[in-house]
């Protein structure tokens, strides 16, 4: 397929690399990144889309995304798929649809799980909005990104899909944070606490595939001096995201809002950015009440 692909940072650029090495025909356009091997450089979104079946686009946030769908939406080929893998606003995503909807393409928001690593090993997992028309022929790029898809509806419930599971993320790993430095204070020995928990119901995939306390359970970033892994200003991204999404629908979501605001505190004022977002633990284990 006669793809285009915009945004080639740390996810993009692998994504692109692995539809160029499954024998795509990708050009690449970033106003930063350099192009992976086998990606030819565009130089401008719209070159890059211009008679492409297929555009995918994997940008910061929904406001560049909206930029670069106005820009390139006019000149893509009829009948052609704007493919969104970005993590952006529910909002974004369905003015984006709209807008190309307007112009008889089509498009799915197709946001991922699986980070930089997944993206590397095309072992990412899809959350899709959009039509069935729009997933038929799309799904084989995302079969070479990706090990699985999941459709969730129509357009925005790919984005919906992702900030709800993130947001149990991220409110899940707070509180099994808070539980290790609780069990420190109590005395309780931290393997202990998690023999019991991993097998009880307690257990979540925070605790027992992504242990935040070093040297108890599998190998996870705690165990790296807590090196990203899922850096914490990732998280707070997605946990603002889902308080921004809750105040449109009228949600009540008071767990996930002071989770964001952990998080905000964490990366915002205490040296939290660039860290694992399992680093709630050490920044608690030192804490009082007070
Ligand atoms: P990144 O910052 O490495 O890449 C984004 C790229 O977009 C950059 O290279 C930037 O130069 C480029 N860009 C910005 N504006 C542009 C424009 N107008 N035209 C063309 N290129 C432009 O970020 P990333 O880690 O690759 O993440 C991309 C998206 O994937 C984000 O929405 C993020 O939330 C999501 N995501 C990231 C991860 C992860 O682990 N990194 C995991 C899941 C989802």
């Amino acid at each position: 397929m006669k793809i285009g692909f915009i945004g080639l940072g740390n996810m993009g650029g692998p994504m692109a690399a692995n539809l160029a090495t499954a024998g795509h025909d990708v050009t690449g356009f970033d106003t930063a990144a350099a192009a992976p091997e086998g990606v030819t450089v565009g130089r401008s979104a719209a070159e890059v889309a211009d008679g492409a079946e297929v555009v995918v686009t994997m940008l910061p946030n929904g406001q560049i995304l909206r930029a670069v769908a106005e820009e390139i939406v006019p000149v893509m080929a009829n009948g052609a798929v704007f493919l969104d893998c970005s993590t952006v606003d529910v909002e974004s995503a369905r003015a984006v649809a709209e807008i190309a909807a307007a112009r008889g393409l089509l498009a799915l928001d197709a946001p991922v799980s699986g980070g930089v690593g997944g993206a590397a090993a095309g072992s990412l997992t899809f959350m899709v909005g959009g039509s069935d028309a729009a997933l038929a022929i799309a799904a084989p790029l995302l079969d070479t990104m990706g090990a699985r898809t999941v459709h969730c509806g129509p357009s925005g419930n790919g984005q919906a899909a992702k900030i709800c599971n993130n947001m149990i993320l991220g409110a899940t790993m707070a509180v099994t944070c808070e539980a290790f430095a609780l069990a420190d204070k109590l005395g309780l020995d931290r393997q202990a606490m998690y023999d019991v928990a991993s097998t009880s119901s307690g257990q979540s995939w925070s605790l027992t595939t992504y242990c935040p306390a070093p040297g108890v359970g599998p190998t996870a970033p705690s165990d790296n001096d807590y090196k990203p892994g899922f850096a914490a200003e990732m998280m707070l991204k997605d946990l603002r995201l889902s308080q921004q999404a809750a105040e449109a629908a009228d949600a009540a979501t008071p767990i996930g809002a002071v989770a964001t605001e952990q998080y905000a505190q964490f990366v915002e004022a205490e040296n939290g950015k660039g860290r694992d977002f399992s680093a709630l633990l050490p920044r608690l284990e030192r804490r009082g009440r007070g």
